[in-house]
């Protein structure tokens, strides 16, 4: 069974429980939870159900209840153990569209009762689609040790505020910031201490405080989202997506960072991939800009770390001359990512002394010339490069190391998507991938390393068709 939460408003007419045992018990005291009066539909009532009667939760109505006793019900349970009579209930209760619940025949079923976490007005519901009672249960009693017995105090609180706050404060930003608040702080503490009298002080000050505040003023964080795998992404990362108004995201970005944003968020694609710049550069800065001057909070997501062949630069001196304030969160960079899934060194004590982070490709989309970089001086000193956007240029680069001396023998490996679930790296040396780079069937995205700790033993599966046979061994 495929099922979806809600909360059904039992408010309005009484649910309706048939069977007087003990089942319709159990399923009575879970609605009366919620439900002023359950109507029990039953020839006589056990012990428990009828001093609920006697108490005025419970009404009895005649057992066998028919079409017009189901119709209007905001659910039925149908706990009689009566197979047949249960099953008659159900039927009835879907013809009319009454949700119907019959205990432990998921085939009658409309809807399942969750476990359930109760603090007052405060719910959680647990569901696992019936797969496992028992982990919902487990669950359940994690949560009633996680969850302060108090919580529903400080929801009461929050309610006989909720009036007020919206007179006060614009709907949106202002007013969950000023919830967050609440929430976080001092006027959360009392009420859970019991001192509700305290709480409602500081929540009425916090009230006055924030409608004289006014107007807050928007700002963009420019986040790294890493290089795929989610648990890469920063903790700091994650609080900046939970606060986000709107992101604008790279296709690199992912969506599993996404998955952080509040329900709310506005998710802007801007979809940056080589030759598919779906908003033009200077369209996503004016975006940026306009939310932000709205008084949004507006995460920028990009691929990696956003101060590695981000354009970040362009984004920082645009926000910065339009007066809006900015925030930088790094991210891990796919070269460091892919360097950590080889396990192998980008320095090394005895064979690299410097990283350099080159762009495979130059603004406007030329092939690179390499011109602003000493490749001879590189290859002597020793030196590891990482290659990003290479891979339609990944040939033409490797002749350019040639030329300036690098060793035909000099090992490289391409990681595409490193650390996603289809990572695939594939090791050759710096000759081969100029005789015949289309042999690496690379696809973009994808990290090339070159330099001697690319001959390192490395972690893992490597496609080493490619390698010379010296190569091979040393990836065996
Ligand atoms: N800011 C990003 C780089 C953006 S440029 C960062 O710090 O990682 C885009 C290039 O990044 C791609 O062409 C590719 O070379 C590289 N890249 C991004 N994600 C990658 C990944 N998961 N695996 C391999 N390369 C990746």
């Amino acid at each position: 069974m495929r099922t979806f939460p809600i909360f059904i408003n039992v408010g309005r007419k009484p649910p309706l429980v048939t069977g007087g045992g003990e089942l319709a018990a159990i399923k009575t005291r879970l609605l009366l939870k919620r439900a002023e009066v359950v109507d029990v539909a039953a020839e006589e009532l056990g012990s428990e159900l009828a001093a609920l009667e006697r108490g005025g939760r419970v009404a009895l109505v005649p057992a066998r209840p028919g079409i017009d006793q189901i119709r209007g019900r905001p659910l039925v349970v149908a706990a009689t153990g009566d197979d047949d009579e249960d099953a008659r209930v159900a039927a009835i209760a879907r013809a009319l569209g009454v949700p119907v619940n019959v205990p432990d025949r998921p085939g009658l079923c409309t809807f399942v009762m969750p476990a359930i976490v109760d603090r007052g007005g405060v719910t959680v519901a647990i569901g696992t689609e019936g797969a496992s009672p028992v982990l919902a249960q487990r669950l359940r009693a994690w949560l009633e040790r996680e969850l302060h017995p108090r919580l529903d105090a400080l929801a009461r609180l929050a309610g006989e505020f909720r009036e007020a706050v919206a007179e006060k404060l614009p709907a949106g930003r202002a007013r969950r910031k000023f919830w967050e608040g609440v929430f976080d702080g001092a006027a959360s503490e009392a009420a859970l201490a019991g001192e509700d009298e305290e709480a409602r002080r500081l929540i009425g000050e916090a009230v006055e405080a924030a409608a004289k505040a006014g107007t807050e003023r928007g700002r963009v964080l420019l986040v790294g989202a890493g290089p795929g795998d989610p648990e890469l992404l920063t903790l700091k990362a994650v609080r900046a997506l939970k606060a986000a108004d709107a992101i604008l995201y790279d296709r690199l970005a992912g969506t599993g960072a996404l998955e952080h944003a509040r329900r709310e968020v506005e998710l802007i694609p801007v979809g940056k991939s080589k030759g598919d710049h779906s908003v033009p550069q200077d369209k996503i800065q004016e975006l940026m800009i306009e939310l932000a001057r709205r008084g949004q909070t507006v995460v920028r997501l990009k691929g990696g770390d956003p101060l590695v062949f981000g354009r970040a630069g362009e984004e920082i001196a645009a926000l910065r001359k339009a007066g809006i304030e900015v925030e930088i969160i790094p991210g891990i960079t796919a070269g460091l990512a892919a360097a950590a899934s080889l396990q192998v060194p980008l320095t090394h004590r005895d064979i690299s002394h410097s990283v350099t982070f080159v762009s495979g490709h130059e603004a406007g989309g030329d092939e690179p010339s390499f011109d602003h970089l000493d490749l001879a001086a590189l290859s002597k000193g020793e030196s590891t490069l990482l290659v990003y956007m290479g891979v339609s240029t990944a040939g033409l680069i490797a002749h350019r190391l040639l030329d300036a001396g690098w060793k035909a023998s000099c090992p490289v490996i391409a990681v595409e998507n490193a650390s996603r679930a289809d990572e695939r790296r594939v090791a050759t040396t710096v000759a081969e991938l100029a005789n015949a780079p289309e042999r690496l069937r690379l696809n973009s995205p994808a990290i090339l390393i070159f330099g001697e700790v690319a001959g390192l033993p490395a972690a893992g599966r490597v496609e080493d068709a490619l390698a010379s046979p010296e190569l091979s061994r040393a990836y065996a």
